[in-house]
């Protein structure tokens, strides 16, 4: 439960953290990424998903909220599409990297990124890069934990598509223009039968996206900027999908306060 006034660590006075991390010193660092995400969603859509799914965490667990990192890394294959800001793979590992190791000096422990873009070439290296100094960071994006999605969802998540675009209609609607939805999508360079897309669960004999370079750069492959289908999205599926991942994260967060309580540091080094 939350205890403090604000939820961010950038509304609360050094007093205010200093007070709070005595009830709970886990700290999650929302991160999403400065992406075209096709005609109908902002290009700030992967940082809107994490702060909404943060804020919710955080209302539920007490956790602390890190300031919200909007830049983010971006896949070879995102470089030089208008609209998308990347972050090369050395800056972002080391302000994940800097932002942690900072965090712990005010008293912060334990540590969840959490990510709503694809930039596992950088957040993996972070979390072993720190576990090296002894630091318990623990990463993911949230469809790791949704995966196929098939309860609600007729299509697994890839971009700008019926999961991402459910989450904007739900969480930020303002920002959305469904009248300029579409659905689109790129080929990979080798056999779909050899990969599975991002949100997808892999099946025998399938490599991950991300282990390869397996995409044809954006720019030159996508007109829409969107993979999957956009139209299919609405606000009810983008409710659920929030509700799963709040509560699928809020639990990975009460089982840590739990083994670890305030004050000890999970045996890493
Ligand atoms: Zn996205």
């Amino acid at each position: 439960m939350l205890k403090r006034k604000y939820l961010w660590w950038d509304q609360l006075s050094k007093d205010e953290i200093l007070e709070d991390v005595k009830a709970c010193d886990i700290a999650i660092l929302p991160i999403g990424a400065i992406e075209q995400h096709g005609p109908h969603c902002p290009c700030g859509s992967d940082a809107y998903n994490a702060k909404g799914l943060a804020e919710r965490i955080a209302e539920k667990t007490g956790a602390m909220l890190l300031p919200l990192m909007q830049y983010g890394a971006h896949p070879y294959h995102h470089w030089y599409m208008p609209g998308n800001l990347p972050l090369s793979y050395e800056t972002h590992i080391g302000v994940l990297c800097d932002i942690i190791r900072a965090a712990s000096f005010t008293g912060y422990k334990k540590f969840f990124i959490l990510s709503a873009h694809g930039q596992l070439s950088t957040t993996m290296i972070a979390v072993h890069k720190l576990g090296l100094e002894g630091f318990f960071t623990l990463s993911c994006h949230w469809y790791d934990l949704l995966r196929d999605n098939q309860t609600v969802l007729s299509t697994p998540m890839v971009h700008a598509d019926e999961a991402e675009t459910s989450l904007a209609l739900y969480m930020y609607p303002e920002y959305v223009d469904m009248s300029k939805a579409i659905d689109d999508g790129g080929e990979p360079l080798v056999s779909r039968e050899f990969v599975s897309l991002p949100g997808m669960s892999p099946k025998p004999g399938q490599m991950f996206y991300f282990e390869g370079t397996m995409a044809r750069p954006e720019y030159k492959e996508l007109e829409s900027g969107v993979i999957g289908w956009a139209t299919r999205a609405t606000t009810e599926k983008g409710e659920k999908i929030v509700t799963a991942t709040v509560d699928y994260i809020s639990k990975i967060i009460e089982d840590i306060k739990e083994r670890y309580p305030v004050g000890v540091v999970p045996p890493v080094k």
